[in-house]
């Protein structure tokens, strides 16, 4: 099946996502809650696209709307442009602290709205890549708690929790940089915690957290070798060139 997007044809099969299909074709959409590792969530809303068919025009959230027909789909025009700038201000009003939405609003132009109250010093738009990464990815230690304006991403109780790992996935993923991590040589601090770091112990390079490789370690049912990934490789290739005699 073909779609066209901003007039360029893209193939595609049915019941792919308007956002998967642009990227494969190198046609950029703004996100913020997408991550590929996971499923659209429709979130944050700053994908939105307008789809037209049969001369009908109607803007939806391009992570989530699977094509099920030939069809124009564009991606910046007047209307999602108009559209697209109040949803950055919304954002922003959610997370005026955040450098990442302040050049998004930047970039797409977006309009000022002075009706637009900024609601708290927070850099989270409640995306909950976050939680998804750290139930999909890790423990599942962190939630969404409150509700309305006070609503935000936390641990149990505001305690340093007791399953968190300290993997650092839930950081990694934040697309607003909301989500405070900080490193020494040896210690990695999140969430309240501090961790102790494990390096490798052939070429010294940090691997994780103790607890983080534990935690690996247990669900893969092996016992830590006490390396990282690329000295195993070397060590694994060593074995093999060793047996064949070479
Ligand atoms: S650092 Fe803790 S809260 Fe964040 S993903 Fe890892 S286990 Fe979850």
């Amino acid at each position: 099946m073909i779609i066209t997007i901003n007039g360029i044809p893209c193939e595609c099969e049915k019941g792919e996502y308007i956002l998967q299909i642009a990227r494969r074709n190198g046609i950029e959409i703004p996100t913020l809650c997408h991550h590929d590792a996971f499923a659209g969530q429709g979130c944050c809303r700053l994908c939105i696209v307008e789809v037209v068919t049969k001369g009908r025009g109607r803007i939806v959230v391009s992570c989530v709307y699977p094509v099920d027909g030939e069809c124009e789909v564009y991606t910046d025009n007047e209307r999602v442009r108009r559209q697209r700038g109040m949803i950055l201000r919304l954002l922003e009003t959610r997370a005026p602290e955040s450098k990442e939405i302040q050049a998004l609003c930047e970039k797409y132009n977006a309009p000022k709205f002075d009706r637009f109250i900024k609601i708290d010093g927070s850099k989270c738009v409640m995306c909950g890549l976050c939680v998804k990464a750290c139930a999909e990815l890790s423990v599942g230690a962190i939630s969404t708690v409150n509700r309305g304006v006070t609503k935000e991403i936390a641990t149990p109780y505001h305690e340093p929790s007791s399953v968190c790992v300290g993997c650092g996935s839930c950081a990694h993923v934040c697309p607003t940089g909301a989500i405070e991590i900080s490193e020494t040589n040896d210690t990695r601090t999140i969430w309240d915690k501090t961790f102790k770091l494990v390096h490798c112990s052939s070429c010294g390079a940090v691997i994780g957290t103790e607890q983080e490789i534990w935690y690996a370690a247990d669900r893969a049912g092996e016992e830590f070798d006490g390396l990282c990934a690329t000295c195993r490789q070397k060590r694994i290739a060593d074995v093999f060139a060793h047996n064949a005699g070479v």
